[in-house]
């Protein structure tokens, strides 16, 4: 494959945006990690990328791929450790509040690593 400017040239890969093959004079140098022939061509391909990040993101993000197991955790979380909290502030016994409320807060920290990975692997696809 020759350059399509250069006819003596090797391409050295194609323009992410429009395709041609370029060689390493024309390649437009960036920081990102494609080839692009020229600043048009190289604005256009960082437009879509950005485009791309953007609507994977809003699917991985959608409230309402949330499961319900998750939601279940955090509230049974929240629950648990609001009653750890006033056993803790009002009950003479206090220690018995501790429980509770440790164990509330692996529930949450559970919903919230799989929402993370949730979100992570929603990136991914
Ligand atoms: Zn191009
Ligand atoms: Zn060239």
């Amino acid at each position: 494959m020759k350059c399509f400017i250069h006819e003596n040239e090797d391409a050295v890969g194609v323009c992410k945006h429009c395709s041609k093959a370029v060689c390493k004079k024309c390649a437009v140098p960036n920081d990102l990690n494609f080839l692009v022939c020229s600043e048009a061509c190289k604005q256009e391909a960082i437009l879509y990328q950005v485009m791309m990040e953007k609507s994977k993101m809003a699917y991985g993000l959608k409230p309402g791929r949330l499961p319900a197991t998750i939601i279940v955790y955090l509230l049974i979380g929240v629950v648990f450790v609001l009653f750890g909290c006033i056993t803790i502030s009002f009950s003479a016994e206090w220690v018995y509040g501790l429980l509770p409320l440790i164990f509330g807060v692996v529930f949450i920290l559970g919903g919230a690593i799989s929402i993370y990975n949730q979100r992570k692997s929603g990136l991914r696809v």
